[in-house]
């Protein structure tokens, strides 16, 4: 085991004692592949007691489990028993926010009596990023520019969001990442207004704007950024959509920095957009934590109790949207540093028009 996974152990420690747990059945995949580096934590959980921790895992993965983990693994297809034994007596906290009621009703068979809800108690610590974590987002963000850059230069006039967001997934999955951290959103034209736009075969028109949403998947961390153009020229009120989103996502990012409550961020971005008369356009909350997962604390919203800290990496990612006409999203991804922050996302996010000849 390095330091990283020791210093993570030592830490879920601490939030079990402040919990007065005795053991941890540690369930939700993200948090079992973070504690034991294992890289198919959907079919794994983690055991920590206050002295010892596990993977346990099952005969599939004897190779696997051997190659990849720091923790030891026990081979058992009922890792229930093998949980039930090891941790004894004590007090044992499940990670209530996944187990499901069937999975819990079998464990407290198992246990011969009630587990202890915990909720987010990992999620909390996941949320400041160790080095190789930072190294490994930093990585997926950059091959994320990469991707973009590669995609922008087939968008035109007649080809379909479909053949961007494959060529997308294509490049990242040649230039070595896992895939993509989520599905490519692609959105032209009216299809722009809707935040969570998939890539349809809608063919890209002249004139229209087009936002892309994308990220990859780097050693299992994630990156994410979203950059709007024009494709060709644009109409003077989606130019304006833009400048506006643009403003309040320079100010926001400029805004973050370590002992700020998130909400303020947020607000800077609202601000502007309802200075715009955007307010209401602006329909989602301004950024959220990324790692392991897509979305994960901190979360940047109005009535969010979260404070920036350094090593948190965030989104920063304020959008309008007119339902039927048109949208604009533009987000980066930043490293939360001990005095500021660090931009990961590089590609260029100033106005910018591609496929249409001059
Ligand atoms: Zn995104
Ligand atoms: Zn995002």
């Amino acid at each position: 085991m390095n330091d990283a996974h020791r210093n993570r152990l030592t830490r879920v420690r601490h939030a079990m004692q402040e919990r007065e747990l005795d053991a941890l059945v540690v369930t939700l995949p993200a948090n079992v592949r973070w504690l034991s580096g294992f890289t198919s934590p959907e079919d794994a959980r983690v055991l920590v007691t206050l002295e010892d921790a596990w993977l346990l895992t099952d005969g599939r993965y004897i190779a696997q489990a051997d190659a990849e983990s720091h923790l030891p693994a026990v081979i058992e297809r009922d890792w229930m028993r093998i949980a039930a034994e090891r941790a004894k007596d004590g007090q044992v906290g499940v990670e209530a926010e996944h187990v499901t009621l069937a999975t819990g009703t079998k464990l407290e068979h198992h246990f011969g009596r009630d587990p202890i809800r915990t909720e987010g108690l990992i999620a909390r610590l996941r949320r400041t990023k160790d080095d190789a974590e930072s190294d490994a987002i930093r990585r997926a963000a950059a091959l994320t520019d990469r991707a973009y850059e590669h995609a922008l230069g087939m968008v035109r006039p007649g080809v379909r969001e479909l053949d961007v967001a494959l060529e997308i997934e294509r490049f990242v999955r040649s230039e070595g990442g896992d895939g993509m951290a989520f599905d490519v959103i692609v959105a032209s034209g009216p299809r722009s207004a809707m935040p969570h736009g998939l890539a349809s075969s809608k063919v890209i028109e002249a004139g229209e704007l087009l936002t892309i949403d994308m990220g990859a998947r780097v050693d299992g961390y994630c990156a994410d950024m979203t950059r709007t153009v024009g494709v060709g020229t644009v109409s003077d009120a989606h130019r304006a959509l833009f400048d506006a989103v643009l403003e309040a996502q320079v100010a926001s990012l400029a805004a973050v920095a370590p002992g700020t409550p998130t909400r303020d961020v947020d607000a800077v971005a609202r601000d502007i957009l309802t200075r715009h008369g955007l307010g209401e356009a602006f329909a989602h909350s301004l950024g959220h934590g990324v790692g392991l997962e897509i979305h994960e604390a901190p979360g940047l919203a109005p009535r969010s109790e979260d404070v920036l800290e350094a090593g948190m990496a965030v989104t920063i990612e304020p959008g309008a949207y007119h339902p039927g006409d048109a949208g604009v999203r533009i987000e980066d991804l930043a490293l939360v540093t001990e005095d500021g922050y660090e931009v990961l996302s590089h590609a260029p996010k100033g106005w910018r028009t591609v496929g249409v000849d001059a």
